[in-house]
């Protein structure tokens, strides 16, 4: 790092729920110093396209994923919820005969969700409750912020056939496609509801104005990252800031390394390639998103085609399976952003 720039680099990472997670725990492990102080100032826009209310309880699933990952209590096997839960809460439910019983919401995760629900219920915008939670799991000490994308509510929808039904196609929530449907309906349309009139939540747009540099971690293109561009003033940020931005491919071989991203990919047109995934994003020189893109090193041969639509591709190893070597990815990613920018400033 050149000596006019801040000795720990402010990174700007929008993300989704697993992958996104996965992701910023390696990169906390890639940038922390030998004592194991934080060595970045990270700052999450999370996606809350996908959030829902059930049983009077308002959930966020990706910040939760995010949250519980980084401060050490996700169920690791599993990706998402907490660890060590039970189920009481929920067998209760059922046995009043009362749904959904789709939703996984075990007795811990609740907890979580009471908290939020009580201070969005007092008048506290999301941001404020979400940096409330992240206080209780230590993020802070970790170096992170934790922002919803925006404090207003955005709401993801799939439009969905409807075989024999009438009409033929409606649109379903997101977690509706997804958990209980198992995105299994062909899904036509992909809709960020209430996107067009939200805000981005505060620190937002400061965060990437005054970033060193911006990641897009391996998040689903269209119902993480997607629903994050959706909220207007985001994109402009991107287009507008000083840092390079780079990105990791979610898909590995020509499908997704975990989950359906390939179903709302195609929903969308874009197919489930590492290269039509980057060319969807679009180069920064074009009008769109990426300075830089990393692609795993089974989809070397894509390189060529990303270089040639004006984004600086790498193939290197981009299977998190554990700590060390999500690590390696996001020293990787940072490492391409160091030569964009010693590129751009020679
Ligand atoms: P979600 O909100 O829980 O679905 O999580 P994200 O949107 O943050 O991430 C989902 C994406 O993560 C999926 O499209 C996966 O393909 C991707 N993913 C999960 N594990 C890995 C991995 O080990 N490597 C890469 N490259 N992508 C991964
Ligand atoms: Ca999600």
């Amino acid at each position: 790092m050149s000596a006019d720039e801040p000795p720990v680099p402010r990174i700007v990472v929008p993300a989704g729920g697993i992958g996104g997670a996965r992701f910023l725990r390696g990169l906390l492990a890639a940038t922390a110093s030998p004592d194991g102080s934080p060595g970045a100032d990270v700052t999450v826009i999370g996606n809350t396209g996908d959030d829902i209310t059930l049983f009077g309880l308002r959930v966020c699933p990706d910040l939760d994923t995010v949250m519980y990952t980084l401060g050490g209590g996700i169920h690791e096997e599993q990706g998402w919820g907490r660890s060590d839960e039970t189920f009481v809460v929920k067998e209760e439910l059922a046995a009043y005969g009362v749904g959904p019983a789709w939703f996984g919401l075990g007795d811990r995760d609740i907890a979580t969700h009471v908290v939020r629900t009580q201070m969005l219920d007092a008048g506290y915008p999301l941001g404020q409750v979400t940096e409330a939670l992240c206080a209780r799991w230590g993020l802070p000490r970790l170096g992170v912020r934790l922002l919803p994308m925006s404090d207003d509510r955005v709401e993801t929808h799939v439009v969905i056939d409807t075989p024999g039904g009438s009409p033929p196609r409606r649109a379903v929530h997101f977690q509706e496609y997804w958990v209980r449907l198992h995105a299994e309906p062909v899904a036509h349309e992909v809709v960020a509801v209430g996107a067009d009139a939200a805000a981005p939540a505060p620190g937002v747009v400061e965060a990437i104005r005054d970033a060193d540099v911006v990641l897009f971690p391996p998040s689903n293109p269209v119902v993480s990252i997607g629903t994050v561009l959706a909220v207007p003033g985001l994109r402009e940020a991107l287009a507008g800031t000083g840092a390079p931005v780079v990105g990791l491919s979610p898909l590995v071989g020509g499908a997704p390394v975990r989950g359906m991203a390939d179903k709302v990919l195609a929903a969308i047109g874009v197919d489930s390639t590492a290269e039509a995934v980057a060319l969807h994003y679009g180069s920064r020189a074009d009008g769109g998103l990426l300075d830089g893109w990393l692609v795993d090193e089974v989809d070397a041969a894509a390189v060529a085609t990303v270089e040639a639509a004006g984004i600086a591709c790498r193939a290197v190893d981009l299977l998190m399976p554990d700590v060390g070597r999500a690590a390696a990815m996001a020293r990787a990613a940072l490492d391409l952003a160091g030569e964009l920018r010693t590129r751009r400033s020679t």
